[in-house]
């Protein structure tokens, strides 16, 4: 019998998990961290729902945490086999891992002097920088568009994805214990958008018996936009944002958002299209990532400047040292700072938006999505102040938004992925995706003639049979999370509440109802 189960990445968007069983082999699809909820991210400490020690090998789509950042934990439980990956994506797992360990360690170390106050049992890290160099020896680089065969009868081939640097949708195809047919599964991985720096579209390939896709953006169009549009509207911001005197602070992800921007900036100061500004990228993890998309230059698509001087303008400062870094501290004006992180929740950018967000003549920029509840979206959200590192800072600086850099392919796009690979044998499983858009996704394709009864949603920790025809659903096996939790817990309840709270005590207008309320909620909690 040949098993997929689900265990992560199921109606949500974080914690990518495939196990694929096939009587002979146990290979299993990304292990990524999950993000999100307190309830959602508690799931890391949680044991995996199966061995760890079972899987024989494990293939990774690539490199973005929410795919991998699971990996040492897995090798700390026991798993011991090769681990595939393409060696871009290994190449930015070398610094994008161990930055991951370092993280842990430090929410760790903070967690646990909040604990020795309290008097609380400490806690370990989920895994340390050196579990996640010990994975990295453990990384095999394989080439695009060629078969491997990690156990005798089983074979993948990686093809690309037009997600990341390295990323990959991932075929694999072996013979059935049972019948000896053989069976090909096609896993996505996350999915680019047609127009997108760097990578070119994704090639078509017919004939699988399953495929897995991934549904982020199934309910959701973005307004079209070519590459020349999206720099057209960077442009404006910058000669804007210039113009104001000051300096403008980009909050932006270190692994590929950093490096696109710096590569539309440069081809706008080549080109004279914005005023001379000295360009700085500071964030240690996208001074490291941007060395290793100069390695594979040779590689990228859309490059408008020679390989040799990408990344390489003479207007560019990228910083390498704390002390590079605090330099920045002491410019008032004319300079674009981009930094991370990039929904601006931690890293450097912190201390450039603590240096320029009080004055009127700077700008912030967001480039990315930011969730509800990080610093970037409040700020985003128009608030007059904000804290940053415990202290309150006021709201003066121009704050705008350019929505159209994006990793991910709309529902358009991913419409059209699907149906260049269709008709699908067995079925399709929408994963990777919260259950609205799935399920748009779903009645969509079931407009463009696909049969919407062998289009599968799995639940998390749900398992399927795939041996004859459609596949049937074996249940969730001990499920780890309630699905609705998955996109709402409790505590997302409390911190509403708490918020609503506060703003009626800070009510002047109401100052007769602040004791009924307290009263009333005293006696609530009295009731037990
Ligand atoms: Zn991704």
């Amino acid at each position: 019998m040949t098993t997929l189960s689900f265990y992560g990445a199921a109606g949500t968007v974080t914690g990518s998990c495939s196990l694929l069983e096939t009587g002979a082999h146990r290979c299993l699809v990304d292990c990524g961290l999950f993000q999100g909820n307190k309830t959602v991210r508690a799931l890391n400490d949680a044991p995996f729902p199966f061995e760890a020690k079972a899987p024989d090998f494990l293939l990774l789509t690539h490199a973005h945490t929410d795919h991998t950042g699971l990996v040492p934990k897995l090798m700390k439980q026991g798993f011991a086999g090769p681990i595939y990956a393409t060696s871009a994506t290994i190449d930015l797992l070398t610094f994008m891992l161990p930055d991951s360990g370092r993280i842990q360690e430090s929410e760790a170390e903070r967690s646990n002097r909040w604990r020795k106050r309290r008097n609380k049992p400490l806690i370990e890290p989920l895994y340390t920088e050196a579990d996640a160099k010990a994975a990295l020896e453990r990384m095999v680089p394989v080439e695009y568009d060629e078969w491997i065969e990690p156990a005798p009868g089983f074979h993948a081939r990686w093809g690309n994805a037009g997600h990341i640097l390295g990323s990959a949708s991932i075929e694999v195809k072996f013979q059935e214990k049972d019948n000896g047919n053989t069976m090909r599964l096609l896993f996505s991985g996350d999915l680019g958008p047609d127009e997108k720096v760097f990578h070119p579209e994704p090639g078509g390939e017919q004939g699988f018996d399953y495929i897995i896709c991934e549904s982020t953006y199934g309910d959701r169009e973005r307004a079209d936009y070519t590459l020349d549009g999206r720099r057209e509207a960077l442009r404006k911001e910058l000669v804007a944002g210039l113009e104001r005197g000051g300096n403008i602070v980009i909050p932006s992800f270190a692994v590929e958002r950093s490096q696109e921007l710096l590569h539309d900036i440069g081809v706008l100061l080549a080109n004279g299209d914005i005023p001379k500004a000295t360009v700085f990228l500071d964030s240690p993890l996208a001074s490291k990532v941007t060395d290793v998309f100069i390695k594979h230059a040779a590689h990228l698509e859309d490059v408008e400047v020679p390989n040799a001087e990408l990344f390489r303008d003479p207007n560019f400062r990228i910083t390498r040292s704390v002390d590079d870094s605090k330099a920045i501290n002491d410019i008032k004006g004319g300079a674009i700072i981009v930094s991370a992180s990039g929904m601006a929740d931690a890293g450097r950018v912190l201390h450039h938006l603590k240096n320029n967000i009080w004055r009127p003549e700077c700008t912030v920029l967001f480039v990315g999505y930011q969730a509800s509840g990080s610093l970037g979206s409040i700020i985003q959200s128009g608030k007059s102040d904000v804290r940053i590192h415990g202290k309150d800072f006021k709201v003066s600086a121009a704050i705008r938004t350019i929505g159209n850099y994006s990793a991910h392919a709309d529902q358009s796009e991913l419409i059209d992925w699907i149906m260049e690979r269709a008709p699908v044998a067995g079925g399709l499983f929408l994963n990777h995706g919260d259950n609205d858009a799935r399920a748009e996704l779903r009645r969509l394709l079931g407009e463009r003639g696909m049969d919407v009864g062998s289009i599968l949603m799995p639940e998390f920790d749900e398992s399927f049979d795939l041996t004859a025809g459609t596949p049937k659903s074996k249940g969730r096996t001990a499920p780890r999370i309630e699905q609705a939790a998955l996109e709402r817990d409790w505590y997302n309840d409390y911190a509403a509440f708490m918020l609503a709270l506060g703003n009626a005590m800070e009510d002047d207008a109401n100052e007769g109802k602040r004791k009924e309320i307290l009263a009333a909620l005293k006696d609530t909690l009295a009731k037990g």
